[in-house]
């Protein structure tokens, strides 16, 4: 798609409002235009001394009430053209978020949040600064700009002509001025990004800091960024005050030139004295649309390469996508088969997974063990799709995922990440995902199941306890099970967890267990657990090593097959035996 189409549907839209504003700017430089005639008028009765003081009376009312005809159109215009710039503005946002939701997790690891929240900003801002004042720039150098001159022109051509020498250095000048100005704001926005970033992290990480009596140093960090934020803004600072002397020296010139070369021709009845002051009347109405020829042309490239730069995200096709011929996934039973299943992370070497081979029944429990490392997570994250195998197939219900309908197929699948993320919000929010049809008792049993309910119900807010950002009211262990609560509330026939019970105690993790235990037979459920013990009820358990299975059966014949397992479990057997006692 060409980069304006993006935008155009917006103008589409808002065409009237549009057409209303240019017609109200195009009365505004037309009224503006009238003034100095009047004033020519008036003066030249004045010099001719036949003028009564109802004449002047006349001029000076004519005079008001094109002042208030400006002000009311000049209100209509911005109404009309900013509020339709603003409108784009707010489209593209929410297109460019809306899509950015659709894309897949490879794109999110190789681009950086900071990139896109850029994009996000100062790009959509480039847009609507070319779509409202791009336009008003444009239309007051053309129309303003031209007409200005044709009066002068049509006073005395001569004179026109010998003012009109300084006047273009005005548009380089403005063009030149603009294009640095903007250079160093980028640089100050940049630098209010770093220095804010700054701060925010130390605050996200206030308490280790605390804890490891950081404060000198790192306020000694967020100084280095504040100054060299206002360095910055000295920077960009250094180049606006150049800038409107500048452009006050190049008009004075032009004047300078008319008080000469037309005072002049005012001797030698050339001209008229009201002509005279008229010209300079206009002289002065020119220089906006000489500044704005310089500026619009910088308005429209920037936008215009900030479009690009929001069309090149648009135009990224999400890597996992429905296909053409999607299979719808009905009444999904949930059994999960992966054959020859490899895996690579898209920048990294080594294969996160390897020849997988495994069939896991409807209503049966895998229990998923291996050292860190060892592709767990990643063999989870293959199920709904978050990525896609590069070789082998991997089906649901009999059917490889690449053809099911994604939305249907991850709608089947309840997912708790191995570090859960809560949202800013209440406890039952969090829960429900916002959900306000979820009943009352389906919350309770939920938060029974993840071992949680004791511990809302000891809240004095109880569910609608807030719990701050990323939920930093609760400790480890209860994120945790916050986070499991809202997989089982979910009620998917596929339950994806991922070590579910790492940051629980032992008694809270057995509770946990039993909840699951209860599930089993009526859900799928994949349990990565480096704790062996809570996996023991599993109908069978595979060792993961450097993306591999090297063992897989039920717990007592694991002990004879992996090294890893009977080594692993012994270890934890002490450790448990330990904290019990
Ligand atoms: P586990 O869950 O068993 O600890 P993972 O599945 O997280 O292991 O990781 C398996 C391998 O893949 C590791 O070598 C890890 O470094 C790598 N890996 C995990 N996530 C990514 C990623 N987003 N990009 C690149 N490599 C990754
Ligand atoms: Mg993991």
């Amino acid at each position: 798609m060409s980069p304006i189409g993006i935008i155009k549907p917006y103008f589409a839209e808002n065409r009237f409002k549009i057409c209303i504003g240019l017609l109200s700017l195009i009365l505004v430089d037309g009224l503006q235009l009238i003034v100095p005639r009047i004033i020519k008028w008036a003066v030249d009765d004045l010099t001719a001394v036949n003028v009564t003081a109802g004449a002047l009376g006349r001029y000076a009312a004519a005079v008001a009430g094109i002042a208030v005809l400006i002000g009311v159109f000049r209100y209509v215009w911005r109404l009309c053209l900013i509020g339709t710039s603003r409108r784009v503005e707010e489209g593209l946002r929410n297109r460019l978020f809306n899509h950015l939701q659709m894309l897949s997790a490879a794109y999110f690891d190789r681009t950086r949040t900071g990139d896109l929240m850029a994009h996000a900003t100062n790009d959509i801002q480039q847009v609507r600064m070319a779509a409202g004042m791009g336009l008003v720039a444009l239309n007051d150098a053309v129309v303003m700009g031209a007409a200005a001159i044709g009066f002068m022109a049509y006073i005395n051509l001569t004179l026109t002509g010998l003012v009109l020498v300084p006047m273009p250095l005005i548009a380089v000048s403005a063009r030149f001025f603009s294009r640095r100005m903007h250079r160093r704001y980028q640089s100050v926005q940049a630098s209010f990004a770093d220095l804010t970033e700054a701060i925010r992290e130390r605050l996200a990480g206030i308490r280790l800091i605390k804890a490891h009596n950081r404060q000198t140093l790192e306020t000694a960090r967020v100084r280095a960024a504040s100054a060299s934020y206002m360095g910055e803004n000295l920077r960009l600072v250094r180049v606006t005050a150049a800038f409107f002397p500048m452009m006050l020296l190049l008009t004075n010139l032009s004047m300078a030139l008319v008080l000469f070369f037309g005072g002049r021709m005012v001797i030698r009845f050339a001209i008229t004295p009201g002509d005279f002051v008229a010209f300079i009347s206009y002289l002065a109405l020119l220089t906006w649309p000489m500044m704005a020829l310089g500026w619009v042309t910088n308005l429209i490239q920037r936008g215009r390469a900030s479009l690009d730069r929001v069309n090149a995200i648009l135009e990224t096709r999400p890597a996992i996508q429905n296909a053409a011929d999607a299979r719808r996934l009905e009444a999904p039973r949930g059994e999960i088969v992966f054959e020859h299943v490899a895996f690579t992370y898209p920048q990294g070497g080594t294969p996160a997974l390897a020849d997988i081979d495994l069939r896991i029944e409807a209503g049966s429990v895998l229990g998923i063990v291996g050292p860190p490392g060892s592709g767990k997570t990643t063999l989870l994250s293959l199920i709904p799709r978050l990525y896609d195998p590069v070789a082998g197939s991997l089906r649901v219900d009999g059917c490889d995922v690449r053809r099911l309908c994604i939305e249907q197929l991850r709608a089947a699948i309840a997912c708790l990440p191995q570090e859960p993320f809560l949202f800013a919000g209440t406890i039952r929010e969090n829960i429900t995902f916002g959900d306000p049809d979820v009943s009352e008792q389906r919350l309770i049993e939920a938060t029974r199941s993840a071992a949680l309910l004791e511990t809302v119900n000891g809240l004095a807010q109880g569910f609608d306890t807030v719990i701050g950002e990323r939920g930093v009211m609760l400790s480890g262990g209860q994120k945790q099970r916050v986070a499991l609560a809202r997989c089982l509330l979910a009620d998917a026939p596929i339950l994806l967890l991922d070590d579910p019970i790492s940051q629980v105690d032992f008694e809270t993790g057995e509770a946990i267990t039993q909840a699951l235990r209860r599930l089993a037979g009526r859900r799928t459920i994949l349990i990565a657990s480096h704790r062996i013990s809570a996996l023991a009820f599993a109908d069978r358990i595979i060792v993961l090593e450097h993306g591999r299975i090297t063992a897989a059966g039920r717990h007592s014949r694991l002990m004879d097959l992996s090294d890893y397992y009977a080594r692993t479990y012994r270890l934890q057997e002490i450790e448990e035996g330990r904290d019990a006692a």
